[in-house]
């Protein structure tokens, strides 16, 4: 049966999320100089020097078709996921807490917030 409040709560809560991570990128691009805003399939993204190993192509760019953002470092992911901590594509909840621990326990905070609110 079409169940019209999940249905609802859903997509707010997806709204939310959206919401909460574009602010969060907001909040890490000026810790990613020099950063470009470039189009990627998803959307507009960000390109800048690797933060963990230097590599000057990475980027955080929304995954097409979600809410979602994506970091990934070209250099890294050549090197494979043993060779440091940009071997492997993270989500923004697992990029921000390599970059920026504490940020991260706020970014977890406020979405556990925001679903309390619903
Ligand atoms: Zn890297």
């Amino acid at each position: 049966m079409y169940n019209e409040y999940i249905e609802e709560e859903y997509s707010s809560f997806s709204f939310l999320l959206m919401t909460i991570n574009e602010k969060y990128v907001q909040i890490l691009l000026p810790t990613l100089s020099p950063c470009r805003k470039k189009k990627f399939k998803g959307g507009f993204g960000y390109s800048f020097p690797c933060p963990f190993c230097g590599a000057t192509n990475a980027t955080l760019k929304p995954l097409e078709g979600s809410f979602q953002w994506v970091f990934a470092c070209e250099a890294g992911m050549k090197r494979g996921p043993a060779s440091c901590r940009c071997g492997i594509p993270m989500n923004l909840n697992a990029f921000i807490g390599n970059w920026n621990p504490p940020l991260q326990r706020k970014y977890e905070k406020e979405q556990g917030e925001w679903r309390r609110s619903l």
